[in-house]
């Protein structure tokens, strides 16, 4: 990242009228539809032509070469907008910083820019069938093949991997160690011969994930990320980045949007004098404000240039709390309405898939059960969980399809 120091005033006002400038031309308002693929991908190939995709990144890979400051003011500016490029959180928000952090001069130089610009898409590629929760356990397999890495195994879950260029993944690259210190992460191009990717269909009818096999898919020496068998120290990295980029999603600001968006659904089905309504509205609302302040202070420390830590599972546990009491409050304020629509209304049903996409905030980026277990480790400093595992060679654990 850029220097983190504080700006002057004016740079702050000059800066934030760039950015309302921008987002005038190039923004929509809350309320109007999605935007798709193509609107999102011009706006950031837009946004990085004027400097204010990937603010903080140094300028010769394709960043605006400021501060975290100038960051923290182009999201207020933009939260007040529609969000127009919710597709690149994964790419811009976890494979972006990451790359920044552990690529190689030659990595940065290649892949960095298009990332900013949303020219490529990326994906993250650590689940497995037999390894979500305990990401270690997993059993793809990377075989250094002369100048090339052989890939096998499958991955499930992958958000987007079906518009994806490009994907991080984690390999197992020596089972001989331990879980945690056999793996590596590499990039791979999604297109690689021997990816096969395999979509997921989901409670509101979209296919926003998938499954992905690999079948000796050959990876160039030169992709692996950071260094070998330091996977686990990075992928716990990126989980961290994952974690920020969920529970700090947004604006940056203060804001509350479940609760406006639940205050307007009473108003429109007559319940807003309710008394039982209007306090659960208000414990939406105070919810919303506290995981504010969280995200607040998790970006806060990576303005201050730290690799978020465990602090990331508040907000984000904080998010899916705030996911299971709006589907409470949805059901009661419209009843099945909160869930369905009518499928010829083309424009119709965001409110509802907002409503049904909420279970997959209690298990996506980690389950609330593993936040908790971080935050009562790392945050807490509450006596660990017994690792049955713990000094054992991974070829010798019983995990997934292995006997051991
Ligand atoms: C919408 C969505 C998008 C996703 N996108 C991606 C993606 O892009 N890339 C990717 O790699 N993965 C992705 N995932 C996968 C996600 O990271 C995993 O689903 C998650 O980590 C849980 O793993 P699992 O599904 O294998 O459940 P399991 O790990 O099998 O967990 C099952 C249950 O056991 C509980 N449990 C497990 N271990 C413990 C423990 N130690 N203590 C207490 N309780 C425990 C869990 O909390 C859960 O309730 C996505 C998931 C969703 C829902």
């Amino acid at each position: 990242m850029s220097d983190t120091d504080t700006i002057s005033e004016q740079d702050t006002a000059e800066f934030r009228q760039r950015c309302v400038d921008f987002m005038d031309a190039h923004g929509q308002a809350h309320g109007e539809g999605l935007p798709d693929s193509e609107e999102q991908q011009a706006f950031l190939a837009a946004a990085a032509e004027a400097g204010l995709a990937g603010v903080p990144y140094p300028a010769e890979f394709g960043g605006g070469g400021l501060t975290m400051a100038h960051e923290k003011i182009w999201r207020e500016v933009k939260g007040k907008y529609r969000m127009m490029d919710s597709e690149y959180i994964i790419s811009h928000g976890m494979c972006l910083p990451m790359l920044n952090e552990y690529g190689t001069a030659e990595q940065k130089r290649r892949y960095m820019a298009d990332i900013i610009s949303g020219t490529t898409m990326w994906c993250q590629m650590f689940s497995e069938p037999g390894a979500g929760s305990d990401v270690a356990s997993l059993q793809s397999r990377a075989e250094l093949d002369g100048d090339e890495w052989i890939l096998n195994g499958q991955k499930v879950w992958t958000t987007l991997a079906h518009k994806s260029d490009y994907g991080i993944v984690v390999a197992r690259t020596d089972p001989e160690l331990v879980k945690h210190a056999g793996l590596s992460m590499f990039i791979l191009d999604m297109r690689a011969p021997g990816v096969e990717i395999r979509p997921i269909h989901q409670i509101d009818g979209g296919r926003h994930f998938n499954e992905v096999f690999f079948s000796d898919v050959r990876i160039p020496k030169d992709h692996l990320l950071g260094e070998y068998n330091a996977g686990w120290k990075l992928a716990t990295a990126m989980l961290m980045y994952e974690r920020v980029a969920i529970g700090g999603a947004g604006s940056g600001q203060i804001n509350q949007p479940t609760f406006k968006l639940l205050a307007k659904a009473a108003r429109e089905n007559g319940k807003i004098d309710d008394p039982v309504v209007r306090d659960q509205l208000m414990q939406i609302y105070s919810m919303e404000t506290t995981k504010a302040m969280v995200a607040q202070r998790n970006r806060a420390e990576q303005q201050a240039g730290k690799t978020p830590g465990p602090g990331g599972s508040l907000g984000k546990l904080f998010g899916s709390n705030i996911a299971w009491k709006m589907r409470e409050v949805a059901l009661e304020i419209a009843g099945p309405d909160s869930v369905a629509w009518d499928p010829h209304d083309v424009a119709g049903g965001e409110r509802q898939r907002i409503v049904l996409n909420s279970f997959s905030s209690s298990i996506a980026g980690g389950t609330d059960e593993i936040q908790r277990n971080i935050i009562g480790d790392r945050v807490l400093g509450l006596p660990r969980e017994p690792s049955v595992d713990k000094g054992v060679p991974f070829k010798d654990l019983k995990v997934g399809t292995q006997t051991g």
